[in-house]
């Protein structure tokens, strides 16, 4: 989408990108929203949490990094999680290394060992 840049003299101009010095009210505009879709993605990358999984029937918030697993579930938010909610991990995708069922306290709680990945 073009940006309608106003040069100092007055002359309208349609550029690609905002001037980065420059505050007329076209290249001050597309340089605020660049800057708030830059935060949604690194937003995005940073919490890689992904929605739609489901744990004993129940809607949850699922998360892989490398061979860790993880999900949330039960909670009061209508995602999975939220206060009170239930919380599994899984550093290897095999054993539980921490469990905790909603509203309750952990039943497993392995801490990850140094050196250990
Ligand atoms: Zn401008």
């Amino acid at each position: 989408m073009a940006i309608r840049h106003v040069n100092p003299y007055g002359k309208v101009e349609y550029l690609d990108r905002p001037l980065s010095d420059c505050s007329c009210n076209g290249c001050e505009g597309a340089r605020r929203r660049e800057r708030r879709s830059e935060v949604r993605r690194s937003q995005r990358r940073s919490s890689g949490w992904q929605t739609g999984g489901s744990v004993s029937g129940e809607p949850a918030k699922t998360k892989q990094s490398g061979e860790r697993i993880e999900a949330l579930w039960g909670g009061s938010e209508p995602e999975g999680d939220g206060d009170d909610h239930g919380h599994i991990a899984s550093n290897d995708g095999l054993n539980a290394d921490y469990v905790r069922y909603p509203g309750e306290e952990p039943i497993v709680n392995r801490k990850r060992r140094r050196g250990q990945r």
